[in-house]
């Protein structure tokens, strides 16, 4: 296996970010936890989330500890900041509003800024720089993976200065992610109390899986983006970790795909901020796709939901009763 970096004392360079983006229920988390089974990769999960839950409401981390008991977390806050009590959250998060929502992605996507627009969006990136740097040094691995998939984040991110970003479009059938949306699931990360993950309507969901696939498309024309399929990630695990794997600049090693062999290893929790529950699992990971959604989604909704998204449904090849055509790259 090739030495990771950052591991021999050696300045620390400009940190490689594989941002998984999309709309949740794609498939994000299972993608990431296979890809941290490998020392070279840091996974991190979610990190547009964690100013608020993990700074704001000590959420727990990927590895089952509180964050501010999580060593990794505290290591790289130190590295990053000085320690997390350097960080003001209400200016972040006052910041994150002016920066990071999709109703500023056409002013993020110009070639130009005006001056107080760029400061504040530089100033953004340069948080998640620093927090991506230092999670690589805290972690040896040469590429983390943050799997915020929020496209206004990774929009923002393409202002970062000192930033190596490639992102990573993930996509499925918008009938398979609007079943997923309508069920209640419990967060398991909460600590105190019970808190349950959103649901939105089938309408809704449309509308979003539109808007996110929409902007993915445009960021693709400024900067490194991959398209994948769920569909073809779950139909093909070790050839889809492959290609991910080579997108991010790591080297075709056979130890990365251990993972996926059969009978199925338990993995390594990562140490990753928010995310599905499948991250505290701890049981053998199987990729196999989850179809639930042909007999489960009413009628009715799959009506709304095929409509509404037939575009990016005829560009993605997900037409008919079967749904899953091969597609070309574009
Ligand atoms: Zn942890």
């Amino acid at each position: 296996m090739a030495a990771v970096s950052a591991a021999d004392g050696t300045p620390p360079g400009v940190p490689r970010v594989l941002f998984v983006g999309g709309l949740g229920r794609s498939g994000s988390t299972l993608l990431e936890l296979i890809l941290a089974q490998s020392p070279d990769v840091c996974a991190v999960g979610e990190v547009v989330h964690l100013w608020e839950r993990a700074l704001g409401a000590d959420e727990r981390c990927g590895c089952g500890e509180r964050f501010t008991a999580c060593p990794f977390w505290q290591r790289v806050g130190e590295r990053a900041f000085g320690g997390w009590s350097a960080v003001d959250r209400e200016e972040v998060l006052a910041l994150k509003d002016r920066v990071d929502r999709t109703r500023h992605v056409p002013r993020l996507a110009r070639g130009s800024l005006p001056p107080r627009q760029l400061a504040d969006v530089r100033r953004y990136a340069e948080l998640y720089t620093r927090i991506y740097r230092a999670a690589a040094e805290a972690s040896g691995a040469r590429v983390v993976v943050d799997s915020s998939k929020h496209a206004s984040l990774a929009f923002a991110l393409r202002w970062a200065e000192g930033l190596d970003l490639r992102v990573v479009h993930l996509v499925r059938d918008s009938r398979a992610v609007a079943y997923s949306w309508g069920k209640q699931v419990r967060r398991p990360e909460v600590v105190d109390g019970e808190d349950w993950m959103p649901t939105f309507s089938p309408f809704t969901v449309s509308k979003l899986w539109t808007a996110q696939n929409a902007a993915f498309h445009l960021l693709a024309t400024r900067a490194a983006v991959m398209r994948l399929r769920y569909e073809d990630f779950t139909a093909d695990p070790a050839g889809t970790l492959r290609r991910v794997r080579g997108f991010g600049g790591l080297p075709d090693d056979p130890e990365a795909l251990r993972i996926l062999t059969d009978p199925p290893a338990s993995p390594v929790r990562a140490h990753s901020i928010a995310g599905n529950p499948l991250r505290f699992s701890g049981g053998p990971l199987r990729v196999r796709r989850d179809e639930a959604w042909r007999a489960a989604l009413p009628r009715r909704s799959r009506a709304v939901v095929s409509l509404a998204t037939l575009p990016f449904r005829l560009r993605y090849g997900y037409l008919g009763q079967r749904g899953s055509q091969p597609v070309e790259e574009s």
